[in-house]
This record gives C-alpha cells, sequence and structure tokens, in this order.
C-alpha cells in the first residue's frame, strides 16, 4: 500500500502550509468542492464552429470572467452545482472548438509547426489527434502532495531533451495504444477508485 512506502504523501494531508496554498485541490481530492471541468460544462456559451478564431477568444474572454464568478460563488457555498444546469453548448465545449481552431494550422506549443493536424499532418511532436498512451498506473514517484497520482504516460512530446528520462515513449520508441476519449475516461474513474488523487497526463 502506497502510504507504507510514502509516509510524506500522508503526513501532507494535515500539513497547514500545504493546505492553504494547494486550498481548492485539496478539497476537490476530496468531494468537497467540484472539479472545474465540471463547472465548465454548465456554463452557457453562444458560438458556432465556423467563427474566426478571433471572435472564439473573444467568447471564451468573456465566459472566463463569468466562470470565476460562479466557482466563487460555489466555493463560499452561496451556489451549489446541482443548481446549475448542464448546457446544450458550453464553456467547455468552446475550448474544444478552439483547440480544433488551433490543430488546424497547429500553433499549440511554441514550435508553431503550423500542420493541419486535423487532416492527418505531423508536426515536430509527431502527434495527431488521438491520444495514444502509452502506460497506466498509480504512481507512487511523484511529489508528497500528488502520491498516489493517476499517470497516463502519452506518446510523443514537443522537445527532444537529451537526458529524458521517458525518451522511448517522449521519442515513440513504443508504439502505444490509441485510446478514445470514453475509453481514457474510463481509465481515469478506476485510477480515482483506487485511491488516486489526480489524473496525471504525462505526454
Ligand atoms: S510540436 Fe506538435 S504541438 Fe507543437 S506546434 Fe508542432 S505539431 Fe503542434
Amino acid at each position: 500500500m502506497w502510504y507504507v512506502f510514502r509516509r510524506d504523501a500522508l503526513e501532507v494531508l494535515y500539513n497547514k502550509r500545504a493546505r492553504d496554498s494547494l486550498a481548492r485541490y485539496f478539497a476537490v481530492m476530496s468531494d468537497e468542492k467540484p472539479a472545474n471541468f465540471m463547472i465548465a460544462k454548465r456554463i452557457p456559451a453562444e458560438f458556432r464552429e465556423d467563427y474566426s478564431p478571433k471572435d472564439l477568444w473573444a467568447e471564451h474572454d468573456r465566459l472566463t470572467e463569468e466562470f470565476y464568478k460562479v466557482q466563487k460563488e460555489i466555493d463560499s457555498g452561496k451556489r451549489s452545482l446541482g443548481d446549475l444546469r448542464m448546457q446544450e453548448k458550453s464553456y467547455l465545449d468552446l475550448k474544444i472548438a478552439i483547440a480544433n481552431k488551433i490543430l488546424e494550422y497547429c500553433h499549440l506549443c511554441s514550435r508553431r509547426c503550423g500542420v493541419n493536424r486535423l487532416k492527418g499532418d505531423l508536426g515536430y511532436c509527431r502527434c495527431g489527434t488521438q491520444i495514444t498512451v502509452s502506460s497506466i498506473f498509480e504512481h507512487i514517484g511523484e511529489e508528497p502532495e500528488l502520491v498516489p497520482s493517476g499517470t497516463i504516460f502519452t506518446m510523443g512530446c514537443t522537445i527532444r531533451c537529451l537526458h529524458c528520462q521517458n525518451w522511448t515513449i517522449s521519442q515513440w520508441f513504443e508504439i502505444g495504444e490509441i485510446y478514445t476519449p470514453k475509453r481514457l475516461a474510463q481509465a481515469v474513474e478506476r485510477l480515482r477508485k483506487n485511491g488516486c488523487r489526480n489524473a496525471n497526463l504525462v505526454g
């Protein structure tokens, strides 16, 4: 069991400094507050997929203010997640629409390859549009606040560090396995049920 090997991961739960500096993280971990994506799914958004990136970002700016307002109300107990309806088109959908626009002329990282990943072109990282998983496991080697960490190693990386400790993964020497979003969500749920404090996507 993880707490036999990592006493510090247990002790950090009672460390005031850690609890104060990571207050929301600890609250989500213990199901006292909802994760941000749960709130984002309930903030209504007005946009069409064919909007220009500029217009999508303008709507995003507007909704980001709204998001933090709602998050504050939930965190202070003025509202609960149950007061908010799931939206047909939400702040989270808007983020997905923006991500898709970015992939059309990929500038997701500072390499700005400009390839159209939606059409199957690959840039420096050689990542397409699907998530390719190397391994999924309960990691006990992370910082105490994170352990056990629900770690999902994904193939590819935007940099090539000479000292990379995951080079077989980051540089595609392994094959990996493509996961659908649903399968990945199920894997995250399983990690959570096994006591993981977070979903830790490494890639
Ligand atoms: S390295 Fe990958 S993520 Fe970065 S811009 Fe190129 S294709 Fe996009």
